[in-house]
């Protein structure tokens, strides 16, 4: 259905995603793991949508999630919970608690704290939590320093240097359950070596965790992989995998399980952001083309200054001029692109590309900005899976003094 009907019958901005396009990106790792014994857990902060969880679920994904919220959200989107592994820095005792009684697949530790708490909590419940620690391989993913993770200078999992004692003590610990090894060096990752690095420097610690007599059954090497925002040529999921496997099989390590945790390469390029434009402004030094959507909606320039390509939605024969595509919010750091040629008049729908991950997920209601619609075509279906946010959906909850 065409992307100017839609906005028609649903307003903007308007969040559209393609069924078949998740499903051919999920495909490419399925091919790479074809006659593996894998486990794909989508990392669902990239676009927690229901209906998004729903698709990937009903495909036979697991769930990468950081936060009790998205446990709540794969239950509700039919998911199954013992495929779930729960990542991140700060996860609390309630959260612990919750997630150990619902019976998720594998906790991803960062800290030795963390597994001191998660130990205790467990033992509490009458429990033995399934662990493996995020460990820091120390690679440079050569992507932007805001979603690097795996370098020594941030606050993610154990350093490499580190991590043979702290597998040690986690195995010391009654409430536990070593079962893998676990890391994810950042996101938007274009490139193979960083991958290929990583691997190694994992499958080290692999032979060093087990000669110390740690048996170690899964390894989780998470996510980041990139999409193509603007000519960039990541790998495709299936090639990089051949050649991962090529090492974990060259050095003895054919028996482990593999989990994954990709989320924008799977959801990324699967959705767009329909919005219209409502003012053509002329300045001194720059145009501007102002549109209905905003930093509240697509927040990844304003936070990464980021790239996403924008495209009218209907080819015209206006003359094209170029633009600072900027949305109605009061600031500054409030655009979507810059320098952009569009051949657009006010009245016009233009689609922000690339926006299935990380754009509805980080949306805010910043200025009073109720969150977009969002739509997911399945072939010739059109089905709501997010109405727009009403004003009173925004003041529920808040009270006069
Ligand atoms: C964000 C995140 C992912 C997903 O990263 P993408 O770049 O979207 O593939 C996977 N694992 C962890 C631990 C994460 O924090």
């Amino acid at each position: 259905m065409a992307l100017r009907t839609l906005a028609q019958a649903h307003g903007t901005p308007l969040f559209v995603y393609s069924k078949a396009a998740m499903l051919h990106a999920l495909a490419a790792y399925q091919r790479g793991f074809a006659g593996r014994n894998a486990q794909i857990c989508y990392g669902m902060k990239a676009n927690s949508t229901l209906g998004i969880l729903q698709v990937f679920a009903a495909a036979g994904c697991g769930f990468d999630i950081v936060s009790s919220g998205e446990l709540a959200r794969v239950v509700a989107a039919g998911g199954d919970v013992k495929k779930v592994i729960f990542s991140g820095v700060g996860k609390t005792r309630v959260e612990m608690r919750g997630a150990l009684t619902a019976g998720i697949g594998c906790f991803n530790v960062e800290s030795e704290a963390e597994l001191d708490v998660l130990s205790e909590v467990a033992l509490e419940l009458g429990l033995r939590a399934p662990v493996s620690i995020r460990v820091n391989p120390n690679v440079d993913p050569k992507t932007h320093p805001y979603i690097s993770t795996g370098l020594k200078g941030n606050k993610f999992g154990v350093a490499h240097s580190d991590a043979l004692r702290v597998y040690r003590h986690a195995a010391s610990l009654p409430g536990l359950n070593v079962v893998g090894i676990d890391c994810h060096i950042g996101s938007q990752i274009t490139e193979v070596t960083p991958y290929l690095d990583a691997m190694d420097r994992v499958l080290d610690l692999v032979d060093a965790i087990e000669a110390a007599g740690i048996p170690i059954a899964h390894i989780d090497f998470g996510g980041g992989l990139g999409i193509d925002y603007h000519g960039d040529t990541p790998p495709a999921a299936d090639q990089l995998w051949r050649q991962l496997f090529a090492k974990i099989d060259a050095r003895s390590h054919s028996g482990k399980k593999i989990m994954i945790e990709p989320g924008r390469s799977l959801v990324g390029n699967a959705g767009v952001c329909v919005s219209e434009v409502i003012y053509l402004k002329p300045g001194e030094q720059k145009n501007f083309c102002i549109i209905d959507a905003a930093m509240n909606d697509l927040p990844r320039p304003a936070l990464y200054q980021a790239f996403h390509a924008i495209v009218p939605v209907s080819i015209t024969n206006k003359t094209a001029a170029t633009y600072d595509v900027v949305g109605p919010v009061c600031e500054s750091g409030d655009w979507l692109g810059r320098d952009r040629e569009l051949n657009v008049a006010a009245g016009d729908f233009v689609a922000v590309l690339s926006s299935g991950a990380y754009c509805m997920s980080m949306a805010s209601n910043y200025n009073t900005r109720g969150r977009a619609a969002e739509l997911l075509v399945d072939g010739d279906a059109v089905r709501v899976i997010r109405q727009r946010e009403t004003v009173q959906d925004q003041m529920r909850g808040e009270q006069l003094v």
